[in-house]
């Protein structure tokens, strides 16, 4: 990792065991754009395109920075996580400059992975900064992402939005983003597994995850944690009198759901 660019780049050490659920979106991002990585000859040996990015959209906290960085953590690349708005904020900072050196951080330290959150802050009733502005940062994004003057070989772009319909159509054209996958909320099998993994390493004892996934419904991957966490707090207190962990149990984490708001409800 070259050194000026440690602070954005990372190195993600999870992979898609780490992820619960998500199957489908699993199994698209492996056959578009890892695949293609590891295959390039046998991808040019039928004649298939190679290259282009995933949008991924749906509801907050359901696992799309988790992915991307769990994709990342499997092909061993590094990882650059950049939101449209902190990019939009460096505009009056010379943005569009921001923007290509991003890209070429990563082009110096490939393979890497650019998760960039947020895309629809740059559809075209949204931004409140002056439309120049938004243009020339659409403009620049767009040649970045089709690697005109440069070489994108090595470079994965995952992008994600919980709202589509605000973005710009030309990011959809092919080559860019265009294949489109919908993270939905977990369902009750998915819950069940994100529940293992965010236990997985804490002190528990007899941990019920068919009772945790059943009573947990329209919770996002993000709630899932944050009730985890919350017990674990209790934990904590219970604990420092002896200094002896106290394991955590179904009914500590199925508790603190009283207090969490199910945050996938709209969807
Ligand atoms: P936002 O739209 O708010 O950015 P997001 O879809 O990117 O949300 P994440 O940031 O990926 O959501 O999820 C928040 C946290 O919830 C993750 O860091 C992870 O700990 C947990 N989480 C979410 N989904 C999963 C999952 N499928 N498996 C395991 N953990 C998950």
């Amino acid at each position: 990792i070259d050194e000026d660019a440690s602070s954005i780049l990372k190195k993600p050490t999870i992979n898609f065991n780490d992820v619960g659920g998500m199957d489908k979106v699993k199994e698209e991002i492996d056959l578009k754009i890892i695949k293609p990585l590891i295959h390039k000859d046998l991808y040019k040996a039928y004649g298939k395109k190679i290259g282009g990015g995933i949008l991924l959209y749906g509801p907050p906290g359901c696992g799309k920075t988790h992915i991307a960085k769990a994709t990342a953590g499997e092909i061993n690349a590094n990882f650059i996580n950049i939101g449209i708005n902190d990019i939009l904020d460096m505009w009056l900072g010379n943005s569009e400059k921001n923007l290509h050196e991003i890209f070429e951080t990563a082009r110096r330290n490939k393979p890497c992975v650019i998760f960039i959150d947020e895309i629809d802050a740059l559809g075209a009733n949204r931004n409140d900064i002056n439309k120049t502005a938004g243009r020339t940062v659409i403009n620049q994004f767009l040649s970045e992402l089709d690697g005109i003057e440069s070489d994108n070989d090595g470079i994965l772009v995952l992008g994600a939005t919980n709202a589509p319909w605000y973005i710009d159509p030309a990011f959809r054209r092919p080559g860019r983003f265009d294949r489109i996958i919908f993270v939905s909320p977990p369902d009750e099998i998915s819950r069940k597994s994100i529940f293992n993994i965010e236990l997985k390493g804490k002190p528990i004892g007899n941990i019920d995850l068919d009772e945790l996934a059943k009573k947990s419904k329209e919770f996002s991957g993000a709630d899932i944690k944050s009730s985890i966490d919350i017990a674990i707090e209790q934990k904590l207190k219970e604990s420092f009198k002896d200094g002896v962990p106290k394991p955590l149990s179904t009914k500590d984490i199925i508790k603190t759901f009283k207090k969490m708001k199910a945050s996938t409800k709209e969807w």
